[in-house]
C-alpha cells in the first residue's frame, strides 16, 4: 500500500522550506474562511486550521504543527473573532474555544508525528528485507550449485542462476512450474522415489546420470532437504551438483591406486625372492668356504687361507647389506601403527639385544631416568635406538672405552630421546648426508653397511617425528629422536 504521506524524508527538506510551508497553509487557512465566510456561519472559525494544523504536521513534523497551530489561534483571535484586531481572553467560553484548539492543534501534531515515525520504520524494514532478499538472491547466484525451492505440488518457487542453467530456462519461464515439466521425461522417474521421500520428511542424497546430447552424460548429485514447520512439510530444498569431474579425478585415483597396490605387491614378491633366492647361495658360498678353511685349510698355503677368509667376509658383508635394505624398503611400505610406549621398557630392550658388543667394548651405558612415554610404534623404535647406541660404541676409537648416556626431554606435545657418545665425531657437513643410505664418511676403518642411520630416519618420520645430530669432530656425538609424547590420543 502507498503511503499517505510524503516519501521524501522530512529531514531532507530544509527547516525554511518546512516552516515556511506551515505559514502558507496557515494563511491559505485563513483567507479561504474569509472567502467563504458567508456558507460558514454557523461552523466552528477553527474548522479549516484544523486541516492547516494536520497538513503542516504531516509535511514539516512536530515544529512546523505547533508553529501552525499557534498562527491559527492568533490568526482566529485577531481575524476571525471580535473584537477584531485585539486578543481578547474574555469571556471565558473564548479563551476555553483557543485552549481547546490548542489542544486539538497538538494532539493532531503529535499524532501525525507517530504515524509519520511508524511509516519510516516499515519503510526502512521493507529496505532491509529488500536489501538482504538481494543479498541472498546474489550468493544464491554466485554458487556453482543448482538451488531450487518446491511447494508440496513440485512447483518451483525459488531457483538460483545455476538452477536455470539446469533447467535450460531463464527466470521469468522457470517458477511456478512443476519438476515433472521441467525435467527429461527420462530422468524425472529416476527422481521421483526421492523426491517423495523428501516430501515425507526425509533429507536425500542420491546420484544420476543427465543425458546431454552433444557428450557424455553428466553425472549429477541430487540432494533433497525436507522444509518441515510445525510437523508439516511445507516444501523442500533441491541442490543439485555436477559431480561429472570429481567422479573422473575419483576414477584416475582408484585406478593409480590399483596400480599402486599392485606394483608394491611385486616389490613384495622381489623382496621376498631376494631374501629367499639371493640369500640362500650366499650362505652356501659362506659355508663351502668355512668347510674348505675347516677340511683343507692344511692343504691350502697361506694366500689361499687368506682367500677363503676374505670370501667368507665378504658374503657375510653382502647378506648383511641384503638384510639391511630389505629392512629399509620394508620401513616405508608397512603399516605404522604407533601406541603408547614406555621408553624405559625399549631402552631396556635395546640394552639387553646389545649385550655382547657392550660387552666387548666394556661400553658404560648410563640411562638418565625416569624416562617418559612415548607414542610410538615399539618395535621400529627399538630397531632405531639400537642402530644409534651400536654407532655410539662403534665409532669409539679402539683403546678408549665407549661411553654412551641416553636420555630424553619433553617439550610440548613431544619427547626428544638423546644418545650421546665420547666418539670420533662428525663434521658437521656431513650431518645431512649421514641420515641417506650408504653414505659412511669413516670408510672402512669401521665395520658397517651405511644404512643404519637411514634406517633411524626412516623409522621416525614414520612414527610422525624427525631425528638430527649435534657433534664435532674429536668431541663425540650426540643423536636425537623426536617423537609425539605418549599423552597424544
Ligand atoms: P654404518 O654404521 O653402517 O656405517 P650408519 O648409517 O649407521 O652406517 O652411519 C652412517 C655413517 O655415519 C657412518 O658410516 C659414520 O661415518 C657416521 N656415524 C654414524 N654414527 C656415528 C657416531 N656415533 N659417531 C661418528 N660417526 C658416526
Amino acid at each position: 500500500m502507498d503511503s499517505i504521506l510524503p516519501h521524501r524524508s522530512r529531514d531532507a527538506v530544509h527547516p525554511v522550506a518546512r516552516y515556511g510551508t506551515a505559514v502558507l497553509t496557515v494563511v491559505a487557512a485563513g483567507l479561504i474562511h474569509l472567502l467563504l465566510w458567508p456558507f460558514l456561519q454557523g461552523f466552528s472559525p477553527f474548522l479549516l486550521f484544523h486541516l492547516a494544523v494536520l497538513l503542516s504536521a504531516v509535511r514539516g513534523g512536530i515544529g512546523p504543527g505547533i508553529l501552525a497551530t499557534l498562527l491559527s489561534a492568533v490568526f482566529v483571535e485577531l481575524i476571525l473573532l471580535s473584537p477584531r484586531g485585539l486578543i481578547a481572553l474574555t469571556p471565558l467560553s473564548h479563551l476555553f474555544g483557543l485552549l481547546l484548539f490548542c489542544a486539538v492543534g497538538f494532539s493532531i501534531t503529535w499524532l501525525a508525528h507517530r504515524l509519520r515515525a511508524a511509516e519510516r520504520r516499515s519503510a526502512r524494514s521493507e529496505a532491509e528485507a529488500r536489501t538482504e532478499s538481494g543479498r541472498i538472491t546474489l550468493i544464491a547466484d554466485s554458487l556453482p550449485v543448482a538451488i531450487a525451492y518446491i511447494d508440496p505440488a513440485q512447483r518451483l518457487t525459488f531457483c538460483n542462476q545455476a538452477g536455470r542453467d539446469f533447467f535450460k530456462l531463464d527466470g521469468s519461464e522457470v517458477l511456478g512450474r512443476r519438476l515433472p515439466d521441467l525435467l527429461d521425461p527420462e530422468v524425472y522417474p529416476r527422481l521421483e522415489p526421492h523426491l517423495r521421500r523428501a516430501m515425507g520428511g526425509d533429507r536425500v542424497t542420491f546420484d544420476f546420470a543427465l543425458p546431454d546430447p552433444d557428450s557424455a552424460p553428466a553425472e549429477i548429485r541430487g540432494t533433497l532437504i525436507p522444509d518441515c514447520r510445525q510437523r508439516a512439510v511445507c516444501g523442500a530444498v533441491i541442490l543439485f551438483e555436477d559431480i561429472t569431474e570429481s567422479k573422473r579425478v575419483e576414477r584416475s585415483l582408484q585406478f593409480a591406486y590399483n596400480r599402486l597396490r599392485e606394483a608394491n605387491q611385486e616389490l613384495e614378491s622381489f623382496a621376498y625372492s631376494v631374501t629367499h633366492d639371493l640369500r640362500a647361495p650366499l650362505r652356501t658360498m659362506e659355508g663351502f668356504s668355512q668347510a674348505l678353511l675347516e677340511d683343507y685349510g692344511a692343504q691350502l698355503d697361506e694366500t689361499g687361507r687368506d682367500y677363503a677368509t676374505r670370501i667368507i667376509a665378504a658374503a657375510k658383508r653382502l647378506d648383511m647389506l641384503i638384510r639391511d635394505l630389505l629392512f629399509y624398503s620394508r620401513l616405508g611400505r608397512t603399516e605404522v601403527e604407533s601406541q603408547k610406549v614406555p621408553l624405559a621398557e625399549v631402552v631396556d630392550e635395546v640394552r639387553r639385544l646389545y649385550k655382547d658388543s657392550i660387552q666387548e667394548r666394556q661400553a658404560q651405558v648410563r640411562v638418565r631416568r625416569p624416562l617418559p612415554t612415548v607414542y610410538a610404534h615399539s618395535g621400529m623404535l627399538v630397531q632405531a635406538l639400537g642402530n644409534l647406541l651400536s654407532n655410539a660404541i662403534k665409532f669409539v676409537p679402539q683403546g678408549i672405552r665407549p661411553e654412551v648416556e641416553i636420555w630424553a626431554e619433553r617439550r610440548d606435545d613431544f619427547v626428544k630421546i638423546w644418545v650421546r657418545d665420547n666418539g670420533i665425531g662428525i663434521d658437521p657437513a656431513y650431518h645431512a648426508e649421514i641420515f641417506e643410505p650408504f653414505r659412511r664418511i669413516h670408510g672402512s676403518a669401521y665395520p658397517g653397511t651405511g644404512i643404519g642411520l637411514a634406517i633411524v630416519r626412516k623409522s621416525a618420520v614414520r612414527m610422525g617425528g624427525s631425528s638430527g645430530i649435534l657433534s664435532e669432530p674429536g668431541k663425540g656425538s650426540s643423536f636425537w629422536i623426536e617423537l609425539p609424547g605418549g599423552e597424544q590420543p
